[in-house]
């Protein structure tokens, strides 16, 4: 029996709802398995522990998470903590505790599901984001706070070693897709330093990867791409910011923010990587019981196959779309269901397969 050890931090807002029916769906997989098991630990890792705390990771907090196989995460954001603060103290003390510089995002348009892109059943993409360094290295500062001269910096720094990385991780995943296809977006014409290495560094990476078709887009022009031509675009690499942009983009064409999955992965392996759906808090529907809990779901069979549990991520996938499908659905798409409705209806799914 091959015990898996998940660290589950569901954050703030809807993170609670989702990771919990989540939770759910992998403890029903794993009823249905003799091979394998979780072990799921909670973290109260929240902006209501911050609040009353005035931390969100406790001391030793990363040591401590630094044990696990992978990390279960939700959201986080609230109303009474600055956005940045948020991101930064949890969310990317995280990422960047444990070198999760590769950030996947697949998007397609799972079945049943009205995307309001005209052909965009085309979509299938996967976004590979650098996610440990760029426009959000966090370096940057303020001079004359308050006055009419102030001035702030915020300073991207691309290094050879982070791009050349990224640049690997992608062209190895688009060689393990069918069309084997890698576009390169970055926006070289305008900003001549750090964006004209990330050109050139891709290049080169590219020579080891003649298998992979290659190509280059300016992120404007990428943004129309997406839109005109979906079906002309497979695996996209892109920097941080560039990257979070596009799979926001991605998201929304594929249907709703509530479907897409997303991975912080450390290749290597030396820390444990993390997974989510990309979607935030959202307190506009928090507590009300109806978010959508595919992403989550689908954060959850990502997770299964970085834990090395193909099959029943498969499985996992499958059952995902039979949901889908089957026009049980929250409200974001246009349905009445609960999250409660879609997440039973799933597990009794996969009880009966
Ligand atoms: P954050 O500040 O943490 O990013 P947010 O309030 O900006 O959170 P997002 O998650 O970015 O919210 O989503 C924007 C909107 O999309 C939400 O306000 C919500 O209405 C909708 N939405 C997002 N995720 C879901 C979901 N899982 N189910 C239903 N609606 C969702
Ligand atoms: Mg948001």
């Amino acid at each position: 029996m091959r015990n898996h050890r998940v660290a589950v931090i569901p954050g703030d807002g809807i993170g609670l709802e989702v990771i919990e029916a989540g939770k759910q769906v992998l403890e029903t997989l794993s009823q249905k398995s003799d091979d394998f098991q979780f072990e799921f630990e909670d973290f109260d890792w929240s902006s209501q522990r911050y609040l009353e705390t005035g931390e969100y990771i406790p001391e030793g907090g990363l040591e401590k998470l630094s044990t696990f196989d992978a990390i279960y995460f939700g959201a986080v954001g609230s109303q009474e903590v600055p956005d940045h603060v948020s991101l930064w103290e949890l969310r990317l003390a995280i990422c960047q505790g444990f070198d999760q510089y590769a950030n996947v995002r697949p998007a397609r348009v799972l079945p049943g599901v009205n995307s309001r892109l005209k052909g965009a059943e085309k979509i299938d993409w996967v976004i590979v984001r650098e996610n440990s360094e760029g426009e959000y290295a966090g370096n940057g500062g303020r001079a004359h706070r308050g006055h009419p001269e102030e001035v702030g910096t915020e300073v991207a720094i691309f290094t050879r070693k982070g791009i050349e990385r990224i640049h690997r991780f992608a062209f190895k995943l688009a060689q393990d897709r069918p069309r084997k296809k890698l576009t390169l977006v970055t926006k070289s014409n305008a900003q001549r330093y750090g964006m004209v290495l990330w050109d050139e560094v891709f290049f080169e990476v590219a020579k080891d990867f003649p298998d992979v078709t290659i190509d280059r887009e300016l992120v404007d022009a990428a943004t129309t791409r997406m839109v005109l031509k979906p079906e002309t675009m497979d695996v996209i690499v892109a920097t941080n910011l560039h990257a979070d942009i596009l799979s926001d983009l991605a998201a929304a064409l594929s249907g709703s923010l509530g479907i897409a999955p997303t991975a912080n992965l450390n290749p290597e392996r030396a820390y444990p990587s993390m997974f989510e759906p990309i979607h935030g808090s959202a307190f506009d529907i928090a507590g009300q019981g109806i978010a959508n809990p595919v992403g989550a779901f689908w954060t959850a069979a990502m997770m299964l196959e970085h834990l090395g549990e193909s099959t029943a991520a498969e499985r996992l996938m499958a059952a995902i779309e039979r949901l889908t499908a089957s026009g049980l659905q929250t409200k974001d798409l246009g349905g009445t269901a609960t999250t409660q409705d879609a997440t039973r209806a799933i597990c009794s799914d996969i009880e009966q397969q």
